[in-house]
């Protein structure tokens, strides 16, 4: 059909107020995953812009995994997995960040790419832009050339792309 895929995540992405407390509204795009087209759509798109420009595609725990490993699967790359603290078994770096309420820490294992590594870095939303942050400075702590960031929803109030610095953001939709 003719639907874009901004259209196809506007239809199917669903809205959850008050989720998971009071006052968030929730994008909640496992339908998106769930539909073959719109999953395969989702992932052409986040990594067209960066086509030929990254050696490695990076996902954020946890659902950022799904999308970095069709993407990277799609590019005939490898996956690296940026994760919650105590998750990784080796040396890891590590980042805090600040969450709505109270701090967060992401882990990146230190050996998981050669220096000078190009490296895109995908997650579902894009929200305060805390989370992408950190995990920049986690690949560039590794010594990695952060090629861009690809996000299926940036909620744009909230100016998660303003933290992100001059490195190219790629977004689907923007609520
Ligand atoms: P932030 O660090 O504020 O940019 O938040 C981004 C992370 O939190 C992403 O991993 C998102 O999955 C999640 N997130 C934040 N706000 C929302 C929201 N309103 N709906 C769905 N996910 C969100």
């Amino acid at each position: 059909n003719n639907e874009t895929i901004a259209q196809t995540i506007d239809r199917l992405g669903a809205v959850i107020p008050d989720y998971p407390q009071p006052g968030v509204v929730f994008r909640d795009l496992t339908p998106v995953f769930a539909d073959g087209p719109a999953l395969r759509g989702v992932v052409d798109a986040l990594t067209a812009p960066f086509e030929g420009r990254f050696d490695y595609v990076v996902g954020v725990e946890a659902r950022g995994f799904l999308l970095a490993a069709a993407a990277a699967y799609a590019s005939g790359k490898g996956v690296i997995t940026v994760r919650k603290p105590g998750k990784l078994p080796r040396e890891v770096f590590a980042e805090n960040y600040s969450l709505e309420y109270g701090e967060g820490t992401l882990e990146l294992h230190r050996d998981d790419m050669p220096a000078g590594s190009r490296v895109l870095i995908l997650d579902d939303v894009l929200a305060t832009g805390g989370t992408l942050a950190a995990a920049a400075r986690l690949l560039r702590k590794a010594g990695a050339e952060v090629a861009g960031f690809g996000v299926v929803l940036e909620l744009g109030e909230l100016g998660g792309r303003e933290r992100l610095g001059d490195t190219p953001v790629e977004a689907l939709v923007r609520y």
